[in-house]
Formats: structure tokens, C-alpha cells, sequence
């Protein structure tokens, strides 16, 4: 049953010509994992997995931008697969880089936050490992344990740069508020991404299967469309706060911007993205759950982080909010309008 899932899933992929990532989401069957405040561990990895996979394709697809990938799941269902069998298939392919997803769980509820291992310091694998955890916890905004090592099973049996991450604790009434949320997975699977770009030289791309979407601002499900806004002065000496109101529910929400108009043209109050930009860390709105316009996306751009991204005095910049809302079914990429913005001595 187990070789014949597996032999199925390798046929599927082959031939396609890019780095080969086996994602595996860790336990399934009638193996859950670790369990806690309603939310079961296998279905957790494998969700973010599926989503970590879904970017991966579309990202290979993309020809703006990203990189170019071949993608194979340990198991795409909720099975029993022995660690061995997980193993075997990264290094029968031979994959380029095995990444296990999992997430936390310990006796007390104190303990709460990301940690992300590999077998060994100083290694691709801790390479890997350290830019996906900076990612994730950008990403989530869950405590930071930081890079570690361990002798797990599908780390030290792997023949090719491996991790594991721990996206946070089902056992952490903080953590698991931010995991049972849909659109935070979602998040979660883009730290991968942006994590394993960066791992492979590649600028955080975040693919989009709809262009022409990501180009209009949008109602939201809310019917209200999003606003960019700003508090304080856009000064070198002050820095700028951006933000984003009538934001549908509880969604993350990124802040792109750009030196260039001629990549961020402007026009009728909307903006239209493309590279290069600057991508910030994903904020969570803190809106009332729902399809609603409760949410409000805030990022502060302060002194420093104008003068190390070369904005002083005079500089003009262009930026655009970007969130999702999931309570769409069709397209659930939205964005506000976008705003140019001229630093201020
Ligand atoms: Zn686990």
C-alpha cells in the first residue's frame, strides 16, 4: 500500500527540471502527533504542507520572478508512513532538499514559539534551517526559540540537505490562536518558501496565479475596499508609519514597496506591483474574525530603516499594501490602493 503511494507520487514529477524538494509532513494515520486546544498535529503539517507545495509549483511557474522547482510529498493524505519509508523517498529520488514539517507540543502550556532543527551546525542544512526560521517567525510573530540541532531520524538518515521545523505548540493557547487560523498557515508555507529562496540565492518572491488580480485594488467579502494610509511624517529623521484600514476580519497582510516608479506604476490611486520590490514581514491585521472590515495592517518604517534601504531626504518611494481574504472562495488575493510617498528632511 505504502510503495504503491509512494512509486504514484515520484512517476508524477519526474521530468520537470528545477531543485528537488520533498516536503513531509510529519506523523498521519493513526499516528496524529502532538494534540492540543482543538488542533490535531497531522492535519496541521499537512496542511501547510500542501500549501508549502502549492506556492512551490506556482512559484515554478511564475515567469516573473521566484525559482524553478520539482516538488514530491512524503504523503498527500492522512496515512500511516514510517519514518524509514520518508526517508527512502528523498533519497530514491534523489531529492536536493527535504524539508519535514511538523509542530510542537510539551506538558506545560507555558511553552510556546518556533524553533526549526538540522542534523549538524555549520552545513547546508543549517543554512536552510536558520533563513527558515527568520522567516517564520516573521511570519507568524510567534516567540523565536531559534536554530537547533537534533539527532532526529529523518535529519541524520537523509542523504541531502534536510530540516525540520516546529512552527509553534498545539499545546500553547497563544500559539495554537494563531495556527488554527487558516490565513497564518498560509503564511507559515510562504516562511518556507521565502526561507528556501533565499537558501538558493533567490530574492523572497511570492507567486501569484492570478496577474491581473494582483494589479486592482479589490472589494473585499466585507464590501469595503481597502485603504492605504500613514501616521506621522514621512521624514529621514523620523522614519513613517504605513497602514491599511477596512481590511477584511483577522488576515495577514504584507507592505511592498519600491524605489522605482516605472516597477510600481501609478495611476487612478492603484497601484500595479512588479519586480523589483521590497517585501516586508507579514503583520496580522488583529481584526474581528469574519468578512468583515475590522482589520487594520500597520508597519513602521523607521530612521534606520529608511537610511539602510537608501531612502534620505528627497527620496520618493512607492508602496502598496497587499492582504488575502480567505472568506472568498475565488481569488482570495486582495490589495489596497497604493501610495507614493516623498521622504522629508
Ligand atoms: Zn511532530
Amino acid at each position: 500500500m505504502i510503495s504503491f503511494h509512494v512509486t504514484l507520487v515520484l512517476c508524477a514529477s519526474f521530468g520537470l527540471g528545477g531543485t528537488r524538494i520533498v516536503i513531509d509532513p510529519g506523523h498521519g494515520g493513526s499516528d496524529p502527533g502532538a494534540m492540543g486546544n482543538g488542533l490535531v498535529e497531522k492535519d496541521l503539517n499537512l496542511d501547510v504542507a500542501v500549501r508549502l507545495r502549492d506556492l512551490l509549483v506556482a512559484d515554478d511557474e511564475d515567469p516573473n520572478g521566484g525559482g524553478s522547482w520539482e516538488v514530491v510529498m512524503t504523503r498527500t493524505s492522512d496515512v500511516d508512513l514510517s519514518l524509514q519509508a520518508r526517508v527512502d523517498i528523498a533519497n530514491n529520488w534523489p531529492a536536493d532538499r527535504f524539508l519535514s514539517i511538523h509542530h510542537n507540543a510539551f506538558s506545560s502550556p507555558a511553552a510556546n514559539g518556533t524553533e526549526t532543527y538540522s542534523f549538524a551546525e555549520g552545513t547546508f542544512s543549517a543554512d536552510l534551517r536558520d533563513k527558515v526560521q527568520e522567516e517564520l517567525v516573521a511570519s507568524l510573530g510567534l516567540a523565536d526559540r531559534g536554530p537547533k540541532t537534533a539527532n532526529f531520524f529523518v535529519l541524520r538518515e537523509t542523504t541531502m540537505p534536510a530540516i525540520l521545523s516546529e512552527g509553534g505548540f498545539v499545546t500553547s493557547p497563544i500559539d495554537a490562536a494563531v495556527l488554527a487560523n487558516p490565513a497564518m498557515r498560509q503564511a507559515a508555507a510562504e516562511a518556507h518558501l521565502f526561507g528556501l529562496q533565499r537558501h538558493h540565492g533567490i530574492r523572497p518572491y511570492l507567486p501569484f496565479p492570478d496577474p491581473e488580480g494582483y494589479c486592482s485594488a479589490k472589494l473585499n467579502s466585507g464590501n469595503c475596499l481597502p485603504q492605504i494610509g500613514w501616521q506621522g511624517a514621512p521624514s529621514a529623521s523620523w522614519g513613517i508609519t504605513l497602514t491599511c484600514s477596512q481590511v477584511t476580519g483577522a488576515t495577514p497582510g504584507l507592505l511592498f514597496w519600491s524605489h522605482q516608479p516605472n516597477d510600481v506604476p501609478f495611476s487612478g490611486g492603484r497601484l500595479c506591483l512588479s519586480a523589483p520590490f521590497v517585501r516586508t514581514p507579514i503583520v496580522n491585521s488583529g481584526g474581528v474574525p469574519g468578512p468583515n472590515c475590522s482589520g487594520f495592517l500597520q508597519r513602521d518604517l523607521g530612521s534606520s530603516y529608511l537610511a539602510a534601504n537608501g531612502l534620505g531626504p528627497g527620496s520618493v518611494f512607492y508602496a502598496q499594501w497587499w492582504h488575502r481574504d480567505p472568506h472568498l472562495a475565488v481569488d482570495p488575493i486582495g490589495l489596497s490602493a497604493g501610495l507614493r510617498v516623498v521622504v522629508q528632511p
